[in-house]
């Protein structure tokens, strides 16, 4: 096996075998950029090193032929005691992982090869520095000794010498440190520090080795979801030195700034220093621009450089170069970390350079990037107190005065006050309150309690699970974990990005992006920011090519009307049931405690008008476009007063010998319709089954809307969803039912409406069934979250706060899958569906309604398996155009 590759062998597209900083060594030794010269130890060795706790039998004899030949490139041997090669150790994943591994510089250097290098480059002081480096990170790093000790023994001789200075300890100071520092390796390991140089080596690269299993590489890989047998590679890398005098020096830089995408020069830059020097701020860093006094040509040997990195890797890139004595040496690039609007920006700026095209461009940035941008920002901290951190559920920033019940909420909001509410946990009763609120803060339940997924839909900022926070909505107020109190009134901002939580009012911008997509800022105008011109441009090009619509969630004219300004094609999933809320409840209750069928006609009748008037409103809002209205899903006790409080509240007036007829008779049905399960119980198909008239009173409102707005010279296109199928015979009797009114009400009308007439798949067996179902169904909306429920068991109101968590850090799933589509499980039975749908009705609609709707890998998944559309919330439609986009691509 080969083991070990010559920086001329590889190149940058060998990143698992030579790790990312192998194989861009590589790369630009082969373009002839001045790196020096060096070899790299593959991934493989090191997992074979990891698997057997021992390096390859052949790896030795490899890296003497290896050594052998850098020593003969250089005209130097390791360790020379007249004129030493020094090299440096270094680790190099695959994975960036900044900062989680190992680097020792400045390995050969031993009791005697230091007075050679003193004698070859004319300074002791050099000399000396760089052995009490190799001590020190030798020690810390490959022997484990507790680097504070060394950093205190060089203090020690720096106030010794009365300065604080690395600079200003001469050759006979840093004698002195090397002696301390040999010291402590002796006290602390019982051993002399080795002075052969291989020995050295072989324990550097050995230690690079470990540190893949260090602890804090082992966090690190879990939270960036790295593979834990990876490996890491091992860079052998002949020194060259900063730290020689002020014609030398080290620093970092980028090509652009990785913040902005702004042009120009960004970096830092440290005069006559090593390494990590630039990082560890002993000293202060200059500027990267000035580096062009202190060296022109080494500058502008760099800038060449820089421009050369960029064309070829056609991005920004970062970089890590020393200078030694006037002479520029690259130590490291990669394509570099940047903001979300710097990969917009620096995308189209490409583009502009001739470096890419627009499908480049459109593939080099992301929807979760897109969401980034669409959220308001807080400018800075100010001075407002931080409380607490919760769970950064639905981004944003949110600043208003802390409220703890929705009454208060919609009363403050309807006054003109900004609000925060802030709950335990929430319920559908919050929604008005949520709705009314600039954010929701919830001390309980996780990233996928009731609380997040509804602020989400909304693009509202929530910061949920605060358990630090002690919240007493009796008393209307909560308490930080310092103690502070927080009471109703008292102004809060919290930052959903990050979780967040302060006292006080933090400064807020608005997203430039969302008021562009608002349709307030024009794109070619000067009021456009670059940002604004980019996500235009890259938004328009995801448009041409994307093959899937994109269609919104909505229920109110309002979120109908936004959703189309940002770029919908029609709604996918319109939930009737938020229409039964708020004053309508009334009605809802005296349906369901409805006495026989007049008094439930009643109840029906009362309602139909003020349904029609929301459908007429949305067809309005969408005209020209489908409109895909569900019929009611929930059960129905969820319009019914809570349970509990309700037995409270009859047993009180009982108490004081008033009993209450109407509370008790609506007790009586509360407890008659409590389900254990009511997720699985009486919602969907079945309640338009079991309550008469009601499905058929929801398909009149949408028939008659849809005849009035085409009589109002409108383009109504209704189409009628039956959700919570399972069976291909619910879906038969329902859609005779609404073929019926449908008729009725175009006769009478005499208009013609052609609406369709679908289903949900989201009960597993519909979409083992779907052939059938297809029979009498003229679309399939997948209904991703309830799939997702019933396929795999999870109720979603409970799993996330109670096991979630441990199921992630297992790594028994990656994310959750309420989250992102399962495509393994979830995701075969859409495929099933699809096939077997299309196979009975080829032109069978297809789409889906799901949160996944608007997640990005979700929206990859919805591509491939061919589906028509995809519907999300109104925030989420820019990202699912984008994502749709780039998945076509
Ligand atoms: P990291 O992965 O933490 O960036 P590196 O292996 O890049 O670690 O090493 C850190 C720094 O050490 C480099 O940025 C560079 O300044 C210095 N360094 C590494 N190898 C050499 C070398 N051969 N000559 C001079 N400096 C080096
Ligand atoms: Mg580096
Ligand atoms: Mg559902």
């Amino acid at each position: 096996t080969k083991w070990i590759y010559d920086f001329s062998e590889g190149n940058k597209d060998q990143k698992d075998l030579l790790g990312g900083k192998g194989a861009n060594l590589a790369e630009m030794t082969n373009l002839g950029l001045p790196v020096p010269p060096g070899f790299t130890i593959t991934t493989d060795a090191c997992r074979y090193y990891l698997e057997h706790g021992d390096t390859p039998p052949e790896l030795d004899q490899q890296v003497i032929e290896h050594l052998t030949a850098l020593e003969k490139a250089m005209g130097k041997t390791l360790g020379d005691p007249d004129d030493p090669l020094l090299v440096s150790v270094r680790s190099g994943a695959a994975a960036s992982m900044p900062g989680m591994m190992e680097t020792v510089l400045n390995v050969g250097l031993n009791d005697e090869s230091v007075q050679g290098l003193a004698r070859q480059s004319g300074s002791e002081r050099f000399a000396w520095d760089s052995y009490r480096r190799l001590i020190q990170m030798f020690g810390k790093t490959v022997l484990d000794i507790d680097g504070e000790l060394f950093e205190h023994a060089l203090d020690e001789v720096k106030r010794e010498q009365g300065t604080d200075l690395d600079l200003d300890l001469d050759a006979e100071h840093l004698k002195d440190v090397v002696a301390r520092f040999k010291a402590i390796v002796r006290d602390e390991t019982g051993q002399d520090f080795p002075q052969d140089p291989r020995a050295q080596m072989d324990m550097a690269i050995n230690a690079v080795f470990d540190s893949w299993n260090s602890d804090r590489a082992i966090i690190y890989r879990r939270r960036e979801r790295i593979p834990s047998d990876a490996g890491t590679a091992v860079n052998v890398c002949s020194m060259v030195f900063g730290n020689l005098g002020s014609d030398s020096g080290t620093g970092v830089a980028f090509t652009r700034d990785p913040g902005s995408g702004a042009q120009g020069v960004y970096g830092d830059y440290l005069q006559n220093a090593q390494g990590e020097d630039v990082v560890a701020g002993i000293r202060n860093t200059v500027p990267l621009a000035d580096l062009e006094n202190i060296d022109k040509h080494a500058y502008d040997e760099l800038m060449t450089t820089m421009s050369r990195l960029e064309s070829h890797y056609r991005d920004l890139c970062d970089i890590e170069f020393t200078i030694e004595r006037n002479k520029l040496w690259m130590l490291q690039t990669r394509v570099g970390k940047r903001t979300a609007a710097a990969a917009f920006v620096i995308a189209t700026q490409l583009v502009d350079e001739g470096l890419i095209d627009m499908d480049e461009a459109v593939r080099r940035v992301t929807g979760d990037q897109l969401a980034q941008l669409m959220f308001p920002r807080f400018v800075s901290g100010g001075d407002a107190k931080q409380l607490t951190q919760g769970m950064n559920a639905s981004p944003g920033a949110a600043v208003g005065k802390a409220v703890f019940s929705s009454e208060v909420a919609v009363q403050w909001a309807d006054r003109g006050e900004k609000v925060v509410l802030v709950r335990r946990e929430t319920n559908p009763d919050d929604l008005s309150g949520m709705i009314a609120a600039e954010g929701v803060l919830t001390s309980r339940g996780g990233k996928t309690s009731h609380a997040a997924v509804v602020a989400r839909g909304m693009g509202k900022t929530c910061v949920c699970g605060a358990e630090e926070l002690q919240v007493d909505t009796k008393a209307k107020k909560f308490t930080a974990p310092d103690g502070t109190e927080v009471n109703e009134g008292d102004v809060i901002s919290i930052d959903g990005s990050t979780g967040r939580v302060w006292l006080g009012e933090v400064p807020v911008e608005p997203s430039s992006v969302v008021r562009y997509f608002e349709g307030e800022i024009d794109p070619e105008s000067d009021e456009a920011d670059d940002l604004v011109r980019s996500v235009h441009r890259i938004l328009a090009h995801a448009d041409e090519q994307r093959r899937l619509d994109v269609r919104t969630n909505a229920d109110t004219p309002e979120d109908s009307a936004r959703a189309r300004r940002f770029g919908a094609r029609g709604i996918g999933l319109c939930r009737t049931e938020h229409m039964f809320l708020g004053d309508r409840r009334q009605l809802v209750e005296k349906l369901i405690l409805a006495d026989g069928d007049e008094e439930r006609q009643a109840a029906l009748d009362a309602l139909e008008p003020l349904q029609r008037q929301d459908f007429l409103e949305i067809f309005e809002a969408m005209d020209g476009l489908p409109v895909t209205v569900r019929l009611l899903d929930p059960p129905l006790h969820e319009f019914l007063p809570d349970l509990t409080e309700l037995s409270v509240r009859v047993a009180l007036a009982e108490e004081r010998g008033e009993p209450d007829e109407g509370n008790l008779r609506l007790l009586a049905a509360v407890r008659g319709m409590h389900e254990s399960n009511p997720m699985l119980g009486l919602r969907g198909v079945r309640l338009g089954l079991v309550v008469p008239g009601l499905f058929a009173m929801q398909v009149r409102a949408i028939a008659e809307a849809a005849c009035e707005r085409r009589r109002a010279g409108g383009d109504p296109r209704p189409e009628i969803m039956i959700p919570l199928v399972g069976a291909v015979q619910e879906l038969e009797a329902i859609r005779e039912e609404s073929e019926k009114v449908l008729r009725e009400v175009c006769e009478r009308a005499d208009v013609a409406i052609d609406a369709l007439i679908g289903t949900m798949i989201e009960v597993p067996r519909a979409a083992l069934t779907a052939g059938e179902i297809a029979g009498s169904a003229e679309f399939f909306s997948f209904g991703t979250n309830d799939l997702t429920q019933m396929t795999w068991g999870f109720s979603r109101d409970d799993v996330e706060a109670a096991f979630f968590h441990q199921y992630l850090d297992k790594g028994i799933f990656g994310v959750s899958p309420f989250e992102s589509l399962d495509r393994e499980g979830v995701g075969t039975l859409v495929e099933l569906a699809v096939e077997a749908g299309r196979a009975a009705r080829p032109d069978l609609k297809l789409g889906i309604c799901g949160e996944h709707g608007g997640d990005p890998d979700s929206v990859h998944f919805f591509h491939e398996v061919g589906l028509d559309y995809v519907s999300c919330s109104p925030f989420r439609v820019p990202v699912a155009r984008l994502e749709a986009g780039r998945a076509a691509l």
